[in-house]
């Protein structure tokens, strides 16, 4: 096992430094790999909690937890929805200085109120949205409530007190603790933001560095939106392989901030369609297929279904290797036999979708019909051509997996095995 600068990783038990230049920890502290040191299984390491550099070994420490997906995991645990002012006072007590919650106005619908104790009372300050934007005194503007609570449990400005302790939703977990718990919450001051690298649907994707190592970093806004991208994180916390593209960490800082391993090549469809035939080999067209089916095939193993599997969602590195990437759909197999309530949806959809893939690879990035498009066709056995010079036995790859029956389909390993025996022989 190596760890890539940035790595978090747990500390197993207490080390009181023996020895000059040895890190010293509790057990549980999350500790930073800095670099790998010159012994095998010895790394410099950055203690979170803190914040000084040592030697540590690897057998002291372990790899960080994945995140439990839950639903009640929120990035505003602090946010009561609609409740009166007289049930605010009541939640707000013991009174505590400091104490608050916000919730929205019942007068002023589309307004917010933050409520917070001071000296035995508690104040109610109306947050009036306003352009696009909140604020209490016309003074300081803020996007949306997580920057606005942020800014006011460091200033106090023009309230009465800054805000020290979040009166939490009954119910509602903090994702900012259980993130920090597991070992994903990254420093926002290690952090160098770099080049806008590309735009999303819900937020902006930039170049950046983390100590050192060249990371992607989608930032999202709006705090709906990066409540729901919360699930997408967890479920990249199970994930580790070499072609999914990895999670790095995660840091809440004017909105949430996901942070990934660094794809230099960009998608996989782009990729394809800006260099064309005369630049990628058929090898390498090969190699894209066979990475790809082998993330997903690991996504098979741990009973998930990705949902959105298409080359505008693989993403290619710098080595020229493909990787999945947009978990945000992924849910578990409906098969699984305690799962079976979930809606619809099994591995076979993904091989489908694979098989798309596939036709849009060997296709050098051409658009696939829509499913909408085609769905009656389909049913009426309608499939796409093959894509040209495409040879017969890939085409019938992509046959067997738009067979019409999903369990005739076969599965990510079969198809790896075929894809293998197909890059021998090239
Ligand atoms: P969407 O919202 O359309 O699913 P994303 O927000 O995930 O897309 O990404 C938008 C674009 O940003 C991608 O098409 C890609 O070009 C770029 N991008 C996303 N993640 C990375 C990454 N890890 N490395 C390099 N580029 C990335």
């Amino acid at each position: 096992m190596s760890w890539a600068a940035g790595t978090q990783c747990v500390a197993k038990g207490d080390s009181r430094r023996a020895k000059a230049g040895e890190l010293a920890y509790r057990k549980g502290d999350i500790l930073t790999i800095v670099n790998s040191a010159l012994r095998k299984g010895c790394y410099t390491a950055i203690n979170n909690s803190t914040g000084e550099e040592g030697l540590i070994s690897s057998t002291s420490v372990r790899e960080r937890e994945a995140l439990r997906v839950d639903p009640s995991l929120s990035l505003m645990p602090w946010f009561h929805g609609k409740i009166s002012g007289p049930e605010a006072v009541c939640l707000l007590q013991p009174a505590e200085d400091g104490l608050f919650l916000v919730r929205e106005s019942i007068r002023h619908p589309g307004d917010y109120v933050l409520c917070v104790s001071v000296s035995g009372e508690v104040i109610h300050y109306r947050v009036i949205y306003q352009d696009n934007k909140l604020t209490i005194d016309n003074n300081q503007y803020f996007y949306n409530l997580i920057d606005m609570i942020e800014f006011y449990s460091k200033n106090k400005s023009s309230i009465a007190t800054t805000l020290t302790k979040p009166k939490q939703k009954q119910g509602a977990k903090s994702a900012e603790l259980e993130l920090s718990k597991a070992g994903w919450l990254m420093d926002t001051e290690k952090l160098t933001l770099g080049e806008n690298i590309g735009e999303g649907e819900f937020g902006t994707v930039y170049e950046g560095r983390y100590m050192g190592q060249r990371v992607a970093v989608k930032i999202i806004k709006c705090d709906v939106t990066a409540q729901a991208f919360l699930q997408e994180t967890a479920v990249m916390t199970k994930l580790q392989h070499k072609n999914l593209v990895r999670l790095l960490g995660v840091i809440l800082n004017k909105g949430l901030h996901i942070v990934t391993e660094l794809m230099t090549k960009g998608s996989l469809v782009n990729f394809l369609r800006t260099r064309g035939r005369s630049v990628v080999s058929f090898t390498q067209l090969l190699r894209f297929a066979l990475d790809v089916c082998e993330g997903m095939e690991y996504l098979e193993s741990k009973k998930l279904v990705h949902r959105d599997l298409a080359a505008r969602n693989v993403l290619v590195s710098d080595e020229c290797v493909a990787k999945v990437s947009d978990f945000g759909l992924t849910k578990v197999d409906w098969k699984e036999p305690d799962k079976a309530k979930l809606p619809k949806c099994s591995t076979k959809s993904d091989v489908w979708s694979y098989g798309v893939l596939l036709w849009e690879i060997f296709s050098y990035g051409r658009q696939p019909y829509s499913k909408m498009e085609v769905k009656e066709k389909v049913e009426a056995g309608y499939r796409m051509e093959a894509p040209e010079d495409c040879p017969p036995r890939l085409y019938l790859l992509m046959r067997l997996c738009w067979e019409r029956e999903p369990r005739r389909r076969p599965g990510f390993s079969k198809l790896r095995e075929k894809l293998q025996s197909g890059l021998l022989s090239v």
